[in-house]
């Protein structure tokens, strides 16, 4: 157990040293300055080229979005999740060791060109991540936490990584073993996460783009934001396009589909309305921490049951046709 501590108190040490020193010395190794200048990129396509050219350029969310991508690129991981996961990564190996197995490394592809393991380990890696977000999506408990992603009712690059930090989690945790599988080391990875970034900046961005036949392969503004849209077509429950960097496991699954031009449809989720619009509270929001949630839920259970009246055809109208919800006082949607 004291082996364990060690390791994650180091691991913060290791941490805090490391992002001074990237702030410090910008180079090409840095995702500090990597991310800043992927994100001012996008930022001036946006303000040249807008796909919605009425939407503010600092539109909706813009300042918690950016918030957001700064706490999930660094801060969380400079608070906690490096040197948790550092405990978790010798924890794992620790068991492996414990029952005979010392090397995970089951395909040599580090003996390969470069271009080979960066292809394979990327292939892998948004396979997985594909997977993954389908899960978000498909499990209650694990769509609370999406709910933050979806809460967007502005689309811009920024809104990328505005995301609940238990997805970094489960993220991590489920692409880890595939990825130590074939040996992906520290400086492939490094190119893979700024090629991703960058894509999934990409897709975010107001900004309209034609891919030609390269859209059945890479993830698109145009596809994407139908990932968010508010009320999703028949016969497709849990999402659509759930494509990261690449669409093409939407194609071969059957999970893709563009009804339309997407530029002006409503985002979010029924009930975003609802939501909390606050940092703290949409990171306890999942955890089933705030008073928000209640009320979230009554509502979601109130629509359920009329929708149910409706259906059976006893219904007694409703005032102004919409169910009354519980009157809300100011201090009702304080933090618990
Ligand atoms: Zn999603
Ligand atoms: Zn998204």
């Amino acid at each position: 157990m004291e082996k364990y501590w060690e390791i994650f108190v180091n691991g913060y040490k290791g941490y805090a040293n490391y992002l001074w020193s990237e702030i410090t010395n910008p180079n090409w190794h840095n995702y500090f300055y990597w991310l800043i200048g992927v994100s001012a990129f996008f930022f001036l396509l946006e303000i040249l080229r807008p796909w919605r050219r009425d939407q503010a350029k600092f539109r909706k969310d813009f300042w918690l979005d950016l918030f957001y991508m700064f706490f999930n690129f660094f801060l969380f991981s400079l608070i906690i999740y490096n040197a948790a996961s550092d405990v978790v990564v010798n924890f794992f190996n620790d068991t492996l060791a414990s029952i005979g197995i010392t090397n995970l490394v089951a395909f040599e592809v580090m003996s390969w060109p470069t271009w080979a393991h960066l292809v394979i380990g990327f292939l892998l890696r948004d396979f997985v991540q594909w997977w993954t977000h389908r899960l978000l999506h498909w499990h209650p408990k694990l769509w609370d936490f999406h709910k933050v992603h979806h809460s967007v009712e502005q689309m811009g690059f920024a809104a990328h990584l505005r995301y609940h930090w238990m997805e970094n989690v489960v993220y991590r945790t489920l692409e880890y073993i595939p990825l130590a599988l074939i040996g992906i080391g520290l400086r492939d990875f490094f190119i893979i996460h700024i090629f991703t970034l960058a894509v999934g900046h990409f897709n975010h961005s107001n900004f309209k783009i034609n891919l030609g036949p390269l859209k059945y392969i890479f993830n698109n503004p145009q596809m994407h934001i139908w990932h968010h849209v508010h009320d999703l077509p028949e016969g497709y429950k849990y999402g659509i396009n759930f494509g990261i960097t690449l669409s093409v496991w939407d194609y071969l699954f059957g999970t893709a589909s563009i009804p339309h031009d997407g530029r002006d449809i409503k985002l979010g989720f029924p009930g975003v309305e609802k939501f909390p619009k606050t940092f703290v509270k949409q990171n306890l929001f999942g955890f089933g921490l705030t008073k928000d949630e209640k009320l979230f839920k009554e509502e979601e259970l109130q629509a359920f049951s009329l929708d149910r009246e409706k259906l059976n055809g006893n219904g007694k109208p409703k005032e102004n046709g919409k169910p009354k919800l519980p009157e809300v006082k100011d201090d009702d949607l304080s933090v618990v």
